[in-house]
C-alpha cells in the first residue's frame, strides 16, 4: 500500500498535529517571480510525464483532496498545478452544501460516485471532510440530515472519522494514492484577501456575504481541522498542512509532494503481451510495404 512521503508538512498520524503551532509562512524569503515560475515549470513537466504514465499503467488511481478557510487559494492552486496536465487523465469536482437527493444518503455517497478511475488525477475542492468540518461548527446542519440515531455526541463525530479512515484505507488497499492538503491561511492574510476583493473590480464577484459570517467562527473551525486532521491523517493517506500566506511558494509545496508521492509508486509503461511483440517487426514490414 501507498505509503506517505516525509515533509515537514506532513501531519503524523499518532495526534499530536496542533493548528497553532503550524505556520501560515513558508520559511526563508518568497521566491521571486522569476524562481517560481521556473521551479513551477519544472515541477509541471514532471507531474505531466507522470501522469502519462499513471494512465498508461492503468492500474494506481490519484486522489487530490483540498480544504481549507475561503480565501485561501484552493481555485488558484488547483488551476497553477494541473495546468499543462491532459484534461482527459483529470477530473475536478467541487463539493457545496448538498442537495436533497445528496443528504438523502449516507454521507460519503455523493464523493464516492466521483472518485477517480484507475490511471486518473480526481481533485476534490472540499470533500467530505466537509461533514466533520462546517457541520461540526454549525451543528444545525445535522437536523437536516435526517439521522436515525442520536447525533451530536462524542461517539458520534468519533465514529465519523472512522467512517472516512476505513473509507480511505479502502480506497488505498485498491489502489487510490490519496493525498490530502489544508491550505493554512492565517486570519489576518483572509481579512487582507477579503478587502482586495472588495476593493478590485475584478475580484468583486469572488467577495460572499457569507465568507464573512464564516469567518466569525475561524476558532471553531481550527478545533475542528485539528481533530479532524488528528483523527485521519495516516501513512496511506496523509494530510500535508501548507502554510498558505504565501500563494507561489504554497503551489510549489502541492506540487512537489504530488511529483514525490508519485516517484513512490512502481510507475512503469506497460509491456506489450509477448506474443504480440513477436508479431511486431512483421507488421512493421507489412505496414512499410503498404500490404495490410
Ligand atoms: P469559492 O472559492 O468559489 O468561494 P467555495 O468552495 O467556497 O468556493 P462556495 O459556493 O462559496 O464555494 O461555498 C460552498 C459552501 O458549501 C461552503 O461554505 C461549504 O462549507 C459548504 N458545504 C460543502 N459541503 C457541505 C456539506 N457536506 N454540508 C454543508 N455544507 C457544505
Ligand atoms: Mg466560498
Amino acid at each position: 500500500m501507498f505509503k506517505a512521503v516525509s515533509s515537514p508538512f506532513l501531519v503524523p498520524s499518532d495526534g499530536s498535529f496542533r493548528h497553532r503551532k503550524t505556520p501560515t509562512q513558508s520559511d526563508g524569503p518568497p521566491p521571486s517571480k522569476k524562481e517560481y515560475k521556473q521551479r513551477l515549470k519544472g515541477i509541471i513537466e514532471e507531474l505531466d510525464s507522470w501522469q502519462r504514465v499513471l494512465y498508461a499503467q492503468d492500474r494506481y488511481a490519484l486522489l487530490l483532496v483540498f480544504q481549507a478557510m475561503d480565501a485561501a487559494g484552493k481555485d488558484s492552486t488547483i488551476r497553477a498545478v494541473m495546468r499543462g496536465i491532459n484534461p482527459a487523465g483529470c477530473q475536478v469536482y467541487s463539493f457545496k452544501q448538498p442537495s436533497n437527493e445528496e443528504r438523502d444518503h449516507d454521507f460519503l455517497w455523493r464523493t464516492a460516485c466521483r472518485l477517480p478511475e484507475r490511471g486518473r488525477i480526481g481533485i476534490f475542492n472540499r470533500s467530505y471532510y466537509e461533514e466533520v468540518l462546517v457541520v461540526r461548527v454549525h451543528r444545525e446542519l445535522l437536523e437536516n440530515q435526517q439521522l436515525p440515531y442520536k447525533f451530536d455526541t462524542k461517539k458520534f463525530w468519533d465514529e465519523r472519522y472512522e467512517s472516512i479512515a476505513d473509507h480511505e484505507k479502502h480506497l488505498a488497499r485498491n489502489g487510490t494514492v490519496i493525498l490530502k492538503f489544508w491550505l493554512n491561511v492565517s486570519k489576518e492574510e483572509q481579512r487582507k484577501r477579503f478587502l482586495d476583493r472588495l476593493e478590485e473590480p475584478d475580484k468583486n464577484w469572488k467577495f460572499s456575504m457569507s465568507d464573512v459570517k464564516e469567518r466569525q467562527y475561524w476558532d471553531a473551525y481550527m478545533k475542528a481541522y485539528q481533530e479532524a486532521l488528528n483523527a485521519t491523517s495516516k501513512p496511506w493517506a496523509p494530510w500535508y498542512a501548507i502554510p498558505a500566506d504565501d500563494k507561489p511558494a504554497m503551489r510549489i509545496h502541492v506540487a512537489d509532494l504530488i511529483v514525490k508521492s508519485l516517484k513512490q509508486l512502481d510507475l512503469h509503461y506497460p509491456s506489450p503481451d509477448p506474443a504480440e511483440e513477436n508479431r511486431f517487426e512483421a507488421i512493421k514490414t507489412a505496414l512499410e510495404n503498404e500490404e495490410l
